[in-house]
């Protein structure tokens, strides 16, 4: 396992194909910093003794002791570490801990090209070249992002139908070396401090879309690679110095006639596995959000909670019922991921087959109850920021600068007028709005919604997956009996 300061060594090595803000820029510039701070805890928690077990496991592969965020999972204690290794992270920093689109992709194309390495089609030896980068992903302790989501273009067609075919990544053309790809990924968590892209379809595919139906790896400073990076930072401060910055990146990831050698394809063009691939990620990706969303609930709760206290107002009957719902989708989220994880198995669902055997026996969480938390917490993030407003009042919209707060000529005042419960020390109380501004009014708390509502898929993704794999006929089953009606015909 590498340290934090390994793994920042290495991105400084790394070749230059971000660009950000019309400049070319380093790994290492100061706008990935706060990123980098959250990546690195992920380094840290797996040599603290306190986080030791639940931030490592022991590879099947190799035996030996790995990070957690680099595991394939076994077993339903698997699933049960990676949710609650994901809120232990999360609430660390209050937000997005940024490996977990690693593990969700590494454990979508683990199944994936098990299976379509059995197609007598197969172009490569799917799941071997799989194992191979599997190994050095783990033994290296790499960091992957996965990128999923293609620009689409014009919504309503399929990648076959658009006017543009370049809309969805796809292959332009087979050698006897490796395949050329193009096209874009976009809002990819994490690709300009991570160590490989892991590239997954976005969408089911059919007959007549084999070009789209690929998986593979490359290096984030890849040739034939361009990366435009957007930074999500929170306000630099000077005086009310917190421990750490964090802060979040992603990346429009360009494919510009990108040549990947064939050891490092997992996929290419078994329309049917290239499906399962988009939905096997958003699955485990689902999953990861029963860890963080109720991790950053746990912050919202305690911005809530800390707000009321400063204004006095904690034992409101209005306040009481706001935290009561914030309480409840939170746990209401982790209880889903809990149950997915506990319904694990080795299977996935296939349209008219239900759920398969699928993939070498590794662990996959249950689906309805993943899609079920994910599509609760989403759906309820700009109802929490709405909680924030209601608790703090006008305040946090017009608090006065830092440097106002310091200004000899200004600050008695402004910590006499700002004063609101006189057991809190003003130094405390001002702390406490600049991180509640952070989270609930800055630039990045925009983005930081954008990603909680629409990341790991749309809420009308998981409605979609809910009423097409949910058994509807065994409801109807209930209420004919109890009606006396006739059964159904089987
Ligand atoms: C901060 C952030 C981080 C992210 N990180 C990652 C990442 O690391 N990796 C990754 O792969 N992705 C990532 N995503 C992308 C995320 O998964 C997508 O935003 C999400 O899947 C929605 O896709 P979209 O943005 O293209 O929106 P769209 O799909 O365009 O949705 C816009 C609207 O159009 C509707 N719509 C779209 N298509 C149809 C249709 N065919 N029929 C009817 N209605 C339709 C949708 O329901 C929605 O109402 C991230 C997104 C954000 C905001």
């Amino acid at each position: 396992m590498r340290t934090k300061a390994q793994y920042i060594e290495r991105l400084g090595k790394m070749n230059s194909n971000l660009y950000s803000n019309g400049q070319k820029i380093g790994r290492l510039d100061e706008r990935q910093e706060g990123a980098i701070n959250v990546m690195g805890l992920t380094f840290d928690a797996a040599w603290d003794p306190a986080s030791r077990e639940l931030c490592t496991a022991t590879s099947h592969i190799t035996g030996e002791t790995i990070n957690r965020f680099n595991h394939i999972h076994q077993n339903t204690g698997d699933l049960h570490k990676k949710q609650d290794m994901t809120r232990f992270l999360c609430n660390k920093v209050g937000q997005c801990i940024q490996r977990c689109m690693g593990i969700d992709a590494a454990n979508a194309v683990n199944a994936v090209s098990f299976e379509a390495q059995k197609s007598p089609k197969a172009k490569t030896a799917y799941h071997d070249n799989w194992l191979k980068w599997l190994e050095r992903f783990q033994t290296e302790d790499l960091v992957a992002s996965c990128a999923q989501t293609d620009v689409k273009g014009e919504r309503l067609k399929r990648p076959s139908e658009q006017t543009d075919p370049d809309m969805y990544v796809r292959v332009v053309e087979e050698r006897s070396d490796g395949i050329i790809v193009r096209g874009s990924k976009v809002h990819i968590s994490e690709a300009s401090i991570s160590d490989e892209i892991l590239v997954v379809p976005n969408r089911a595919l059919k007959k007549g879309e084999e070009a789209y139906a690929l998986c593979f790896a490359i290096p984030s400073d890849y040739e034939g690679v361009k990366q435009v990076v957007h930074f999500h930072n929170f306000r630099k401060r000077e005086h009310y110095q917190r421990p750490a910055d964090y802060g979040y990146t992603d990346s429009y990831i360009i494919f510009d006639d990108c040549f990947v050698p064939w050891d490092r394809v997992f996929l290419c063009g078994e329309t049917q596995h290239g499906g399962v691939a988009a939905l096997l990620f958003a699955l485990f990706h689902r999953h990861s959000y029963s860890g963080c969303k109720p991790a950053l609930l746990d912050f919202v709760i305690g911005l809530a909670s800390l707000a009321a206290e400063i204004n006095g107002i904690e034992k409101t009957p209005h306040v009481r019922e706001m935290l009561s719902k914030l309480i409840m989708t939170g746990e209401l989220g982790y209880a889903a991921g809990y149950t997915a994880s506990d319904f694990g198995k080795p299977e996935v669902y296939v349209p008219g087959l239900g759920s398969v055997p699928y993939g070498p026996g590794s662990c996959i969480p249950n689906s309805i109850y993943c899609n079920v938390g994910r599509c609760l917490t989403g759906e309820a993030v700009f109802h929490e920021q709405e909680i924030l407003c209601n608790i703090a009042g006008g305040l946090p919209a017009t608090f006065p600068y830092e440097k106002d707060l310091t200004n000899p000529e200004t600050k008695a005042l402004l910590e006499k007028y700002l004063m609101r419960n006189p057991k809190i020390p003003i130094e405390e109380q001002i702390k406490f709005w600049l991180t509640f501004i952070d989270f609930n009014l800055s630039g990045s708390s925009g983005s930081i919604l954008y990603g909680s509502y629409h990341g790991g898929g749309s809420p009308i993704m998981e409605q979609i997956a809910i009423t097409s794999q949910y058994d509807l006929e065994s409801k109807k089953d209930i209420v004919r009996a109890i009606a006396g009606m006739a059964p159904r015909q089987k």
